[in-house]
């Protein structure tokens, strides 16, 4: 059955935040939130397999401040606004991004928010955490900062959130988390997300779920359908050559481009800066402001074309995406899965190009290996050496074949059929797998195909 006939009434939510859904232009719950906020509000633990681009935000957000709206206050005394709902999300932006869904949510509830991250000084944050807050989105380094500095309580704390919890785990948070579960009531109900089902993720979700039940939208390590994969086989110092190539002939206007390193996103941000191409780059070494600001000018159109890292880039929910380049593809096959699931959202096409030299030949079989399926193979038409003015003038040292037809990337267009305007439907195999965790108690016996994408009977 599709989610199509699940309105977010009949998920029980107040009408406080039906109102907020309904302004924000929310029509219908998506899979990930069709089958978590019923969990959820029935108070069990969850473990969400959601990639970002799902609804994820809004999946426990939503159920999040339903549980929490019976203890709103519009009292002015702090201690009426107790920490109640803890969300600890890997990087400052995605801590932004979810604070803000949750004061969207929240906006006709007195429900007060708060977001707290590092990067910037901590006094500023203090005399808002003063205030009371009944939900706080921390990044866990700055988390603890302030438990130091006990600027916050963390005794009433009732339900936990991680999001993003496998890169959180990638980033070296796990001591900071074991410091912090610590620190929370034992009685409390905890969610989990994580785009994939790691081993570590599996122990990480045994050492703090309670007899979860677990959700899946997508097949851990797919790849979204609606996105168009291709790959160019590229010498290494041509590869800049051809990535200004596409992004003068693409019509996208959004474009983010992935580097490895911090150094080269810098460093390419520049070339194409000199070459006419409005880019910027987003990575750790930028402060903060620098990050906002980037961010802001990408979303605004501003800047057309966004150099990230994969760290920096997490996070990132920049809406209908069309295009991502991989300047560089990544040596963790998952990465790759990220990355390419920052365009094609929402039933939206995307389309994906890899730029890989012989070097990287070895990680392309990986991800191939990964996502199950070949990359489509496009050859390039970059005008001979000499002719262009790169900036990278190293020798060549592999020909390849420039003389095929254009390969313009197809601009990511809305599909003139309105089934690609509709969200989240189901597709293909992702659809169509049922999901085998062991692990984990499903929910199987009650909906017996809650655990599909889109496959949520109808309440009522
Ligand atoms: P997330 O996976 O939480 O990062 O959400 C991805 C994008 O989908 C965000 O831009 C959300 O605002 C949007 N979104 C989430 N839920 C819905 C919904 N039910 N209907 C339409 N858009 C949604």
């Amino acid at each position: 059955m599709s989610t199509e006939n699940i309105s977010f009434a009949s998920l029980n939510l107040a009408p406080e935040i039906l109102k907020a859904l309904d302004e924000f232009g929310y029509t219908t719950p998506t899979p990930i939130q069709a089958q978590a906020i019923p969990i959820v509000l029935e108070g069990r633990d969850l473990m969400a397999g959601a990639q970002t681009g799902t609804g994820k935000t809004a999946a426990f957000a939503l159920p999040m401040l339903q549980k929490l709206m019976p203890l709103a206050s519009t009292s002015a005394s702090p201690a009426r606004h107790p920490i109640r709902a803890l969300i600890l999300v890997p990087t400052r932006e995605l801590a932004i991004q979810v604070e803000a869904s949750v004061k969207v949510y929240a906006k006709h509830s007195p429900l007060r928010s708060l977001v707290v991250y590092g990067g910037v000084d901590i006094k500023t944050q203090t005399p808002h955490l003063m205030k009371g807050v009944e939900i706080l989105v921390a990044t866990p380094g700055r988390l603890l900062d302030h438990v130091e500095q006990r600027t916050l309580q963390l005794g009433q704390v009732q339900m936990l959130i991680l999001d993003e919890a496998d890169r959180m785990l990638d980033m070296g948070f796990m001591p900071d988390l074991k410091r912090i579960l610590a620190l929370l009531p034992k009685q409390r109900q905890n969610l989990m997300f994580s785009a994939t089902f790691s081993t570590e993720i599996k122990k990480l979700s045994e050492e703090f779920l309670k007899d979860p039940i677990l959700v899946e939208v997508a097949r851990s390590n797919a790849t979204n359908e609606n996105v168009t994969q291709k790959v160019y086989h590229v010498a290494q110092e041509d590869k800049h050559a051809l990535l200004a190539q596409i992004l003068n002939e693409t019509e996208t206007k959004q474009v983010i481009v992935f580097t490895k390193t911090k150094l080269t996103a810098s460093r390419l941000a520049r070339q194409l800066v000199r070459e006419g191409i409005s880019a910027d780059a987003i990575h750790g070494d930028k402060s903060q402001a620098e990050r906002i600001q980037a961010l802001d000018a990408f979303k605004q159109g501003k800047i057309n074309a966004l150099i990230a890292t994969d760290v920096a880039a997490r996070g990132l929910d920049i809406d209908q995406l069309p295009m991502v380049i991989n300047y560089e593809i990544p040596s963790a096959p998952e990465d790759y899965v990220h990355r390419i699931g920052r365009t094609g959202r929402a039933g939206a096409l995307g389309i994906a190009i890899s730029l890989v030299s012989p070097d990287e030949e070895k990680y392309l079989k990986e991800i191939e290996k990964l996502i199950k399926r070949e990359i489509t193979k496009e050859t390039t038409n970059l005008p001979a050496r000499g002719s262009r003015s790169s900036s990278d003038h190293q020798p060549r040292e592999k020909s390849y074949d420039r003389a095929a037809s254009t390969p313009r990337p197809s601009p990511a267009k809305k599909s003139i059929d309105p089934w690609f305007d509709k969200p989240y439907e189901p597709t293909g195999d992702i659809a169509a797998k049922p999901q085998t965790n062991q692990l984990y108690k499903t929910n199987k016996p009650k909906r017996e195909v809650a655990a599909l994408l889109g496959g949520l009977p109808r309440k009522g």
